[in-house]
Protein backbone atom coordinates (compact mmCIF):
# COMPACT_ATOMS: atom_id res chain seq x y z
CA UNK A 1 0.00 0.00 0.00
CA UNK A 2 0.93 3.46 -0.82
CA UNK A 3 1.66 5.65 2.13
CA UNK A 4 0.51 8.95 -0.17
CA UNK A 5 -2.67 8.33 -1.87
CA UNK A 6 -5.45 6.85 -0.07
CA UNK A 7 -9.29 7.05 -2.27
CA UNK A 8 -12.29 6.40 -0.53
CA UNK A 9 -15.45 7.13 -0.86
CA UNK A 10 -18.46 9.11 1.25
CA UNK A 11 -21.61 8.36 -0.24
CA UNK A 12 -21.54 9.28 -4.06
CA UNK A 13 -18.23 11.76 -3.27
CA UNK A 14 -14.86 10.57 -4.38
CA UNK A 15 -12.33 11.67 -1.66
CA UNK A 16 -8.39 10.92 -1.47
CA UNK A 17 -6.58 11.39 1.60
CA UNK A 18 -3.33 12.85 0.02
CA UNK A 19 0.25 13.22 1.94
CA UNK A 20 2.13 16.34 2.20
CA UNK A 21 4.78 14.09 3.95
CA UNK A 22 5.62 13.36 7.33
CA UNK A 23 7.42 15.63 9.72
CA UNK A 24 9.46 14.99 12.66
CA UNK A 25 9.31 16.68 16.07
CA UNK A 26 10.44 17.88 18.12
CA UNK A 27 12.44 20.60 16.23
CA UNK A 28 15.15 22.75 18.03
CA UNK A 29 12.48 25.28 19.88
CA UNK A 30 9.89 22.29 21.32
CA UNK A 31 10.05 20.18 24.73
CA UNK A 32 10.54 16.20 23.58
CA UNK A 33 6.89 14.54 22.34
CA UNK A 34 5.26 13.52 25.54
CA UNK A 35 5.89 16.59 26.87
CA UNK A 36 4.90 18.93 23.92
CA UNK A 37 1.61 16.89 22.95
CA UNK A 38 0.41 16.28 26.63
CA UNK A 39 2.21 19.43 28.44
CA UNK A 40 -0.18 19.71 31.39
CA UNK A 41 -0.33 15.95 31.80
CA UNK A 42 0.55 14.71 35.34
CA UNK A 43 3.28 12.72 35.15
CA UNK A 44 2.53 9.18 36.32
CA UNK A 45 -0.84 9.30 34.48
CA UNK A 46 1.10 10.34 31.50
CA UNK A 47 3.55 7.29 32.23
CA UNK A 48 0.94 4.99 33.09
CA UNK A 49 -1.01 6.30 29.48
CA UNK A 50 2.23 6.17 27.03
CA UNK A 51 2.98 2.62 28.39
CA UNK A 52 -0.58 1.40 27.33
CA UNK A 53 0.04 2.66 23.68
CA UNK A 54 3.74 0.97 23.94
CA UNK A 55 5.31 4.25 24.09
CA UNK A 56 7.85 5.38 26.84
CA UNK A 57 8.20 8.82 28.19
CA UNK A 58 11.83 8.98 27.86
CA UNK A 59 12.73 6.81 25.07
CA UNK A 60 10.06 8.48 22.92
CA UNK A 61 12.59 11.47 21.53
CA UNK A 62 10.81 11.40 18.05
CA UNK A 63 7.26 12.41 17.02
CA UNK A 64 7.00 11.40 13.27
CA UNK A 65 3.70 13.39 12.44
CA UNK A 66 1.85 13.09 9.00
CA UNK A 67 0.27 15.53 7.64
CA UNK A 68 -2.75 14.63 5.65
CA UNK A 69 -4.82 16.78 3.27
CA UNK A 70 -7.94 15.61 1.45
CA UNK A 71 -9.59 15.85 -1.46
CA UNK A 72 -13.45 15.79 -1.97
CA UNK A 73 -15.34 15.43 -5.95
CA UNK A 74 -18.65 16.05 -5.25
CA UNK A 75 -19.25 15.37 -9.19
CA UNK A 76 -19.92 19.18 -9.35
CA UNK A 77 -16.58 20.32 -7.24
CA UNK A 78 -13.11 19.24 -6.73
CA UNK A 79 -12.57 20.30 -3.03
CA UNK A 80 -9.28 20.59 -1.02
CA UNK A 81 -8.76 20.68 2.59
CA UNK A 82 -5.49 22.03 3.56
CA UNK A 83 -1.98 22.48 1.47
CA UNK A 84 0.43 21.10 3.61
CA UNK A 85 3.74 22.42 4.98
CA UNK A 86 5.49 23.28 1.94
CA UNK A 87 9.16 23.99 2.48
CA UNK A 88 8.46 23.47 5.81
CA UNK A 89 10.82 20.31 6.65
CA UNK A 90 12.92 18.47 3.37
CA UNK A 91 10.10 15.64 4.17
CA UNK A 92 7.22 18.03 3.28
CA UNK A 93 5.44 19.82 0.39
CA UNK A 94 4.55 16.88 -1.29
CA UNK A 95 1.06 17.74 -1.78
CA UNK A 96 1.34 18.83 -5.39
CA UNK A 97 3.28 15.77 -7.00
CA UNK A 98 0.99 13.47 -4.93
CA UNK A 99 -2.32 14.95 -6.31
CA UNK A 100 -0.47 14.52 -9.78
CA UNK A 101 0.06 10.83 -9.32
CA UNK A 102 -3.88 10.28 -9.04
CA UNK A 103 -4.75 12.90 -11.83
CA UNK A 104 -5.31 15.48 -10.10
CA UNK A 105 -4.00 18.96 -11.39
CA UNK A 106 -3.99 22.39 -9.30
CA UNK A 107 -5.70 23.75 -11.78
CA UNK A 108 -8.85 21.04 -11.16
CA UNK A 109 -9.34 22.35 -7.65
CA UNK A 110 -11.79 25.10 -7.93
CA UNK A 111 -12.57 25.01 -3.84
CA UNK A 112 -9.92 25.35 -0.94
CA UNK A 113 -11.06 25.06 2.54
CA UNK A 114 -8.35 25.85 5.48
CA UNK A 115 -8.92 24.74 8.43
CA UNK A 116 -6.72 27.29 10.41
CA UNK A 117 -3.53 29.17 9.88
CA UNK A 118 -0.81 27.18 11.02
CA UNK A 119 2.23 26.32 8.81
CA UNK A 120 1.46 22.50 8.34
CA UNK A 121 -1.80 23.47 6.96
CA UNK A 122 -1.17 26.99 4.49
CA UNK A 123 2.55 26.20 3.78
CA UNK A 124 1.35 24.73 0.16
CA UNK A 125 -0.65 27.78 -0.81
CA UNK A 126 2.03 29.38 -2.51
CA UNK A 127 5.19 27.89 -4.04
CA UNK A 128 9.05 28.72 -3.34
CA UNK A 129 8.75 32.15 -5.51
CA UNK A 130 5.15 32.99 -3.38
CA UNK A 131 3.19 32.56 -6.50
CA UNK A 132 -0.03 30.98 -5.70
CA UNK A 133 0.18 27.18 -6.52
CA UNK A 134 -3.70 26.49 -7.35
CA UNK A 135 -4.72 28.86 -9.84
CA UNK A 136 -8.69 28.34 -10.07
CA UNK A 137 -9.13 27.70 -6.22
CA UNK A 138 -11.05 30.00 -4.46
CA UNK A 139 -10.98 29.75 -0.53
CA UNK A 140 -12.76 29.35 2.57
CA UNK A 141 -11.59 29.98 6.14
CA UNK A 142 -13.06 30.83 9.80
CA UNK A 143 -13.67 34.87 9.98
CA UNK A 144 -11.79 34.33 13.18
CA UNK A 145 -9.12 32.83 11.87
CA UNK A 146 -8.06 35.14 9.33
CA UNK A 147 -8.54 38.40 11.60
CA UNK A 148 -5.75 36.60 14.23
CA UNK A 149 -3.29 35.92 11.68
CA UNK A 150 -3.66 39.19 9.38
CA UNK A 151 -4.17 41.51 13.08
CA UNK A 152 -1.42 42.38 15.17
CA UNK A 153 -2.82 40.28 18.02
CA UNK A 154 -0.73 37.22 16.76
CA UNK A 155 2.55 39.04 17.28
CA UNK A 156 0.97 39.86 20.62
CA UNK A 157 -0.68 36.66 21.63
CA UNK A 158 1.50 33.94 20.30
CA UNK A 159 4.20 31.95 22.20
CA UNK A 160 7.74 33.65 21.52
CA UNK A 161 9.69 29.75 20.46
CA UNK A 162 7.36 29.53 17.44
CA UNK A 163 6.29 33.16 16.72
CA UNK A 164 8.53 33.70 13.86
CA UNK A 165 7.99 30.78 11.78
CA UNK A 166 4.43 30.75 12.44
CA UNK A 167 4.23 34.38 11.53
CA UNK A 168 6.35 34.02 8.14
CA UNK A 169 4.18 31.49 6.75
CA UNK A 170 1.10 33.63 7.67
CA UNK A 171 2.56 36.68 6.07
CA UNK A 172 3.85 34.56 3.01
CA UNK A 173 0.96 32.51 2.24
CA UNK A 174 -2.35 34.63 3.39
CA UNK A 175 -2.33 38.27 1.61
CA UNK A 176 -2.14 36.50 -2.19
CA UNK A 177 -5.45 34.95 -1.31
CA UNK A 178 -7.36 37.95 -0.37
CA UNK A 179 -8.93 38.72 -3.41
CA UNK A 180 -10.17 34.28 -3.44
CA UNK A 181 -11.52 34.76 -0.27
CA UNK A 182 -14.86 33.56 1.16
CA UNK A 183 -15.22 34.17 5.29
CA UNK A 184 -17.40 32.19 7.73
CA UNK A 185 -18.52 33.28 10.37
CA UNK A 186 -21.52 30.23 11.17
CA UNK A 187 -21.83 26.75 10.57
CA UNK A 188 -22.97 27.04 7.02
CA UNK A 189 -23.12 24.26 4.20
CA UNK A 190 -20.64 25.85 1.66
CA UNK A 191 -21.19 23.58 -0.63
CA UNK A 192 -24.06 20.86 -1.31
CA UNK A 193 -22.70 18.30 1.10
CA UNK A 194 -19.88 20.21 2.82
CA UNK A 195 -20.50 21.83 5.98
CA UNK A 196 -18.10 23.95 7.91
CA UNK A 197 -18.25 22.87 11.91
CA UNK A 198 -16.61 26.27 14.25
CA UNK A 199 -13.93 24.18 16.33
CA UNK A 200 -11.77 27.40 18.00
CA UNK A 201 -9.25 26.43 20.63
CA UNK A 202 -6.34 24.86 18.80
CA UNK A 203 -6.16 28.59 17.11
CA UNK A 204 -8.85 31.30 17.74
CA UNK A 205 -10.82 30.15 14.44
CA UNK A 206 -9.86 26.27 13.74
CA UNK A 207 -12.72 24.45 12.02
CA UNK A 208 -13.70 21.50 11.08
CA UNK A 209 -15.67 20.05 8.25
CA UNK A 210 -18.79 17.42 7.91
CA UNK A 211 -18.60 16.05 4.27
CA UNK A 212 -22.33 14.21 3.52
CA UNK A 213 -23.65 12.26 0.95
CA UNK A 214 -26.05 9.52 0.64
CA UNK A 215 -26.19 9.25 4.35
CA UNK A 216 -22.75 8.73 5.03
CA UNK A 217 -20.55 11.31 7.44
CA UNK A 218 -16.65 11.98 7.32
CA UNK A 219 -16.02 14.44 9.90
CA UNK A 220 -12.67 15.78 8.29
CA UNK A 221 -11.43 17.28 12.37
CA UNK A 222 -8.05 18.99 11.56
CA UNK A 223 -5.95 19.46 14.45
CA UNK A 224 -9.03 18.81 17.03
CA UNK A 225 -6.51 16.47 18.38
CA UNK A 226 -3.07 15.73 17.21
CA UNK A 227 -2.58 12.35 18.45
CA UNK A 228 -4.68 9.45 19.23
CA UNK A 229 -4.24 9.42 23.14
CA UNK A 230 -5.98 13.19 23.21
CA UNK A 231 -9.26 10.85 22.82
CA UNK A 232 -8.31 9.38 25.84
CA UNK A 233 -7.19 12.32 27.51
CA UNK A 234 -9.11 15.28 25.97
CA UNK A 235 -7.81 17.15 28.95
CA UNK A 236 -4.46 17.03 27.80
CA UNK A 237 -3.30 19.60 25.40
CA UNK A 238 -0.40 20.58 23.42
CA UNK A 239 1.91 23.02 23.77
CA UNK A 240 1.00 24.40 20.20
CA UNK A 241 -3.25 24.97 21.19
CA UNK A 242 -3.61 28.55 21.82
CA UNK A 243 -6.48 28.01 23.49
CA UNK A 244 -6.56 25.19 26.23
CA UNK A 245 -10.21 25.41 28.25
CA UNK A 246 -11.29 25.79 24.44
CA UNK A 247 -9.72 22.99 23.05
CA UNK A 248 -11.59 20.69 25.84
CA UNK A 249 -14.82 21.17 25.34
CA UNK A 250 -14.34 21.46 21.30
CA UNK A 251 -12.96 18.23 21.42
CA UNK A 252 -15.97 16.66 23.82
CA UNK A 253 -18.43 18.55 21.20
CA UNK A 254 -16.63 17.13 18.15
CA UNK A 255 -15.93 13.69 19.45
CA UNK A 256 -19.65 13.35 20.61
CA UNK A 257 -20.83 14.33 17.07
CA UNK A 258 -18.33 11.83 15.80
CA UNK A 259 -20.29 8.93 17.79
CA UNK A 260 -23.59 9.89 17.68
CA UNK A 261 -22.99 10.10 13.76
CA UNK A 262 -20.85 6.59 13.40
CA UNK A 263 -18.73 9.12 11.29
CA UNK A 264 -15.83 8.11 9.51
CA UNK A 265 -13.61 10.61 10.73
CA UNK A 266 -9.91 12.27 9.32
CA UNK A 267 -7.35 13.39 11.39
CA UNK A 268 -4.65 15.48 9.77
CA UNK A 269 -1.95 14.33 12.08
CA UNK A 270 -2.97 10.50 12.82
CA UNK A 271 -0.53 8.05 10.86
CA UNK A 272 -1.61 7.98 7.37
CA UNK A 273 -4.41 7.55 6.09
CA UNK A 274 -5.40 9.43 9.17
CA UNK A 275 -8.98 7.68 9.00
CA UNK A 276 -11.19 5.85 11.45
CA UNK A 277 -14.18 5.51 14.21
CA UNK A 278 -14.78 6.50 17.39
CA UNK A 279 -15.68 4.87 20.18
CA UNK A 280 -17.06 5.80 23.67
CA UNK A 281 -15.36 3.85 26.67
CA UNK A 282 -17.29 5.86 29.60
CA UNK A 283 -16.11 9.50 29.73
CA UNK A 284 -13.56 9.39 27.13
CA UNK A 285 -13.17 8.27 23.79
CA UNK A 286 -10.94 5.07 21.42
CA UNK A 287 -9.33 5.57 18.53
CA UNK A 288 -10.47 3.01 15.78
CA UNK A 289 -7.92 3.15 12.47
CA UNK A 290 -9.78 1.95 9.40
CA UNK A 291 -8.15 -1.63 8.51
CA UNK A 292 -6.19 -0.57 4.53
CA UNK A 293 -5.03 -4.22 4.07
CA UNK A 294 -8.70 -5.47 2.66
ZN1 LIG B 1 -1.41 20.83 12.12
Amino acid sequence: MTTDIYRFQVGDFQCVAVSDGTNTYPPPTFPPPAIFLFTNAPREHLEQTLGEHNLNLEQWTEWVSSYICLVVNTGKHRVLVDTGAGGLALTTGKLVQNLKAVGIAPEDIDTIIITHGHPDHIGGITDNKGRLAFLNAKYVMWQDEWDFWTSEQAETKLDEHVRDVLLSYARKNLPPIQGRLHLVNRETEILPGIKVIAAAGHTPGHMTLAVSSKGEQLLCISDTVLHPIHLERPEWHAAVDFDPKQVQATRRRILRRAVAEKALVLAFHFPFPGLGHVSQSGDTWQWEPISTTG
